[in-house]
């Protein structure tokens, strides 16, 4: 590659490739929550989180989690998934997806992912389907919907249930419904990589009313404290498996700041990614690189901009050059089937080829809310210096 004038960028120069950022009142609510003299979980600000996102999404029932880690947990526990069971997943996905199934002892079955979303390959589901499986966790990879109708009409025809790994899929759509509202279950996540943020948190999605209940039990440490603060029952007492998933109303707070600000995040973040397309765009229409595909029906909440490059070793190389030069582009996943858990659960490498291939070739930009025209274009220029003369 050609030298460089500025490559030995100092740190301040820098373009990480996440910033969490604060949209005003995030403090102002904090405070508000600790002189309420409430600072556990299920306080004021929590059910304003829950109401909103039932209200903006159209969900039926939302509990907040400490994690969507945990409400993927909730939704292991919730839909009976033992040792007995298997569970049908994508290999291409953040590790709490296959962990949340395998704490419960589950089989996991790895199966491959399509060309053109990086979304679950409902044609894989359908040959991973056996009599003992029980559950389909598609993931909405990039905040861009998998093929629900396909996933439903399988899991409809052999009983399984659907739970939705919407972690990236927050204020998406799928033929006019919200990510996560549309299998039994769905799970989103507020870590700080993702669009809204607390730090750490999640949210449950329960989209059948038979779980309800039992949802608010196991969030509730196995009690049915709920139930006693609402009236419901008269003593307050251990009734079934749980555990601490419910976080504090501090965390809410924050959140609620972020999510009343839900639009205003969804414009900017959209306004990035646009942005990215046009600066990448004729690298794209030239073959060099690929861009991410939105298909018919189906919305993006604009969580990431992912590129394809033509080769593993493209990725690498241009990987490292970007790091060289101040940008922080990563690469994910390892695909679960090849890391070291995954090879102890008999798994090898060239079981799963589109995976396999599409991973060695992905590229992550830095992508947050704070980002300026101005280091967009500076790693749009970078991107297409590294492919001058190409
Ligand atoms: C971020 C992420 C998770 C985990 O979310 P946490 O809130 O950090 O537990 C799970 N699945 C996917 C696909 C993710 O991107």
């Amino acid at each position: 590659m050609s030298s460089r004038k500025n490559s030995s960028l100092s740190l301040a120069d820098a373009v990480p490739f996440n910033r969490p950022c604060m949209m005003g009142n995030e403090i102002k609510y904090m405070a508000e929550c600790v002189k309420r003299g409430h600072a556990s979980g299920d306080g004021v600000f929590t059910e304003r989180c829950q109401e909103f996102i039932e209200n903006n999404f159209q969900a039926s029932k939302v509990l907040l989690t400490t994690s969507c880690t945990s409400a993927l947990e909730m939704a292991a526990l919730l839909c009976d998934v033992d040792s007995s069971s298997e569970v049908i997943l994508p290999s291409y996905t953040f590790v709490s997806t296959a962990n949340a199934f395998l704490l419960r002892g589950a089989r996991l079955r790895f199966v491959d992912i399509c060309e053109d979303t990086l979304n679950i390959d409902p044609k894989q589901i359908k040959d991973a389907v056996t009599d003992k499986s029980k559950v389909i966790v598609p993931v909405h990879y990039a905040g861009v919907g998998c093929d629900m109708d396909e996933i439903n009409l399988i899991a409809d025809q052999h009983g399984l249930d659907v739970i939705e790994d919407a972690a990236q899929g927050v204020n998406s759509q799928y033929k006019g419904r919200s990510l996560g509202t549309i299998g039994r279950l769905g799970t989103f996540s507020f870590h700080e990589t993702k669009n809204f943020i607390c730090g750490e948190g999640g949210a449950l999605l329960i989209n059948d009313e038979a779980l309800i209940e039992k949802a608010e039990i196991i969030r509730e440490k196995g009690t049915n404290r709920s139930q006693f603060f609402r009236g419901e029952v008269d003593k307050y007492t251990w009734v079934e498996l749980g555990s601490s998933f419910l976080p504090s109303d501090i965390l809410a707070a924050f959140l609620y700041a972020q999510l009343e600000n839900m639009d205003r995040i969804t414009r900017q973040r959209e306004h990035i990614y646009n942005l990215y397309l046009e600066l990448l765009g004729p690298l794209a229409e030239r073959g060099i690189l690929r861009l991410p595909i939105i298909p018919e029906g189906r919305t993006s909440n604009y969580h990431m901009l992912y590129i394809i490059t033509e080769d593993a070793q493209v990725q690498q190389g241009l990987l490292k050059q970007l790091n060289e030069r101040g940008v922080n582009a990563v690469f994910h996943y390892v695909p679960l089937h090849t890391s070291p858990m995954g090879e102890s659960l008999g798994y090898r490498k060239g079981m799963l080829p589109v995976t396999e291939d599409l991973s060695a070739r992905l590229i992550r930009l830095p992508f947050y809310f704070e980002l300026d025209d101005g280091s967009i274009h500076r790693i749009a220029g970078e991107i297409n210096a590294y492919f001058d003369g190409v």
